[in-house]
């Protein structure tokens, strides 16, 4: 055996034992699928692995447990399945008020929570907290506190319905309609593209308000139970983020009673506007979890794996992108935990400004950090022995839902450089109504 191979081999030996003895604190090693078992059986250091105040650490661990019990089976990949195994611990109704059975925990405490169980799956993204179910935060109607206090006993999921077959990003051109009726309203559109609808229990519905006018669109917020008599669901199959179902709703002049609008009449787009400023920063933090670890396998892959009897890690082209990746990745992560610092302190429209260009550029980031651990991986990358294309297609769509990052980006430039920025590509003529 030539000399630089048995000596480079002494030198991964001595890097391993120094790796193995380091005191870094680290979660039970649990992989993302069985098998990766074995691949994650010879290393226990996760050095991407966020550390956590001491009450954030036992949510850490509760994620761990879980993800072991669930380990190889559909369970591990289904948030129904997850929320209603740790309700008893509070992982549900962790960011709900505490009159409805939740700890009421910030935004500020809820980010690293959001990137630790990322790390397992991105349908995890889903697990930690009330979801969709906080767009019903400000009401005080007793049945939609009812529904909350559901959410954090683990047994209710809510799903959202903005998309519509012809308008997604372009919320103003949505085309439902909520008309004012004898005791509350007939609503009538078609909804697509939209996840939850088959696992979740109830679904909050975005209509146009009846006060909604060409120069001052508005929009209604109503929260339903998904087997509401008149609802029709319809299934589709998406590529990734199958935890969730993906599919679509109509309904057609179907009367809802006041009690299930959300908020006031036409206040549906601050709602809207709240509550994703606080998902875009935790999605954003689940998806920087998922793209870690996927970088921490390719740390080990990079030593593990040998061409021409070297390790992969003797070619600077593939290390060079595991820094880049890394150091990206944690730059997103400080300014989403700035994000919620701010929404925790009531600056919305900073704390927004903040999350959109995070979500926009961070998702990005995290699918093409996951992409190069792919391809590190050669075709054992590509198949399904290890979850690294269940990690690409997730990050995939997480690029899409809940605002698909161009069109951020264009949200962002608006709102560092003014509205000529958003007026000049998408303004409409007047009578057709400005978003
Ligand atoms: C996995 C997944 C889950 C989803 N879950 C839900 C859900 O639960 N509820 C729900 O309502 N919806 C959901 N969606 C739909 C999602 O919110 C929309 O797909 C998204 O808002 C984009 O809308 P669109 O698909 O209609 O794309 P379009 O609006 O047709 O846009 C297509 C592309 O055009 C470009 N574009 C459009 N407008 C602009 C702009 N202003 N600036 C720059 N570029 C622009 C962008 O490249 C954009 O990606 C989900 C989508 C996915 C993939």
């Amino acid at each position: 055996m030539p000399l630089f191979v048995t000596a480079s081999r002494l030198w991964i030996s001595f890097l391993l034992v120094v790796l193995l003895n380091e005191s870094h604190s680290f979660a039970i090693i649990v992989p993302g699928e069985l098998e990766c078992k074995a691949l994650l059986a010879k290393f226990s250091d996760h050095p991407l692995r966020p550390v956590g105040t001491a009450e954030q650490e036992t949510i850490f661990k509760l994620i761990d447990q879980v993800a072991q019990e669930f380990m190889g089976n559909d369970k591990f990949h289904s948030p129904t399945a997850w929320r209603q195994r740790t309700a008893s611990s509070g992982l549900p109704g962790l960011d709900l008020p505490e009159d409805v059975g939740g700890k009421g925990y910030s935004a500020r405490k809820m980010v690293n929570i959001f990137e630790f169980a990322g790390r397992h799956s991105l349908d995890l993204r889903d697990v930690s907290g009330g979801g969709h179910s906080r767009t019903l935060l400000d009401s005080t109607k007793p049945e939609q506190r009812e529904v909350m206090k559901g959410v954090a006993e683990g047994k209710n999921y809510v799903a959202i319905a903005i998309t519509e077959p012809t308008h997604g990003s372009d919320i103003a051109g949505m085309k439902s309609v909520s008309k004012k009726a004898d005791g509350g309203y007939l609503i009538t559109g078609k909804k697509k593209y939209n996840a939850r609808l088959e696992n979740g229990t109830h679904v909050v519905i975005f209509t146009q308000a009846p006060s909604s006018s060409a120069d001052h669109p508005k929009l209604n917020a109503f929260l339903l139970p998904l087997n509401y008599p008149g609802l029709k669901i319809e299934s589709l199959e998406a590529s990734g983020l199958k935890g969730n179902s993906f599919g679509g709703v109509s309904f057609d002049n179907l009367f809802v009673p006041e009690k299930y609008l959300i908020g006031e009449d036409g206040q549906g787009r601050e709602i809207l506007g709240k509550h994703f400023t606080y998902w875009r920063i935790m999605q954003t933090a689940a998806a920087i979890g998922t793209a870690n670890r996927a970088l921490e396998m390719t740390s080990q892959r990079l030593l593990e794996r040998e061409v021409y009897d070297k390790p992969l890690a003797s070619m600077t082209h593939l290390t060079q992108p595991l820094g880049k990746w890394t150091y990206r990745l944690h730059l997103v992560m400080r300014d989403l935990e700035r994000a919620a610092q701010l929404y925790d302190e009531g600056k919305w429209e900073e704390a927004d400004e903040l999350a959109t260009a995070a979500k926009s550029e961070g998702v990005e980031f995290a699918h093409q950090a996951a992409e190069y651990a792919l391809k590190t991986h050669g075709a054992q990358g590509y198949s399904d022995e290890l979850d690294l294309e269940k990690r690409v297609r997730d990050l995939l769509g997480l690029t899409i839902a809940d605002g698909a990052s161009d069109v951020l980006m264009s949200s962002y430039v608006r709102k560092k450089f003014g509205k000529p920025f958003w007026d000049i590509p998408f303004g409409r003529p007047k009578e057709k109504g400005q978003p």
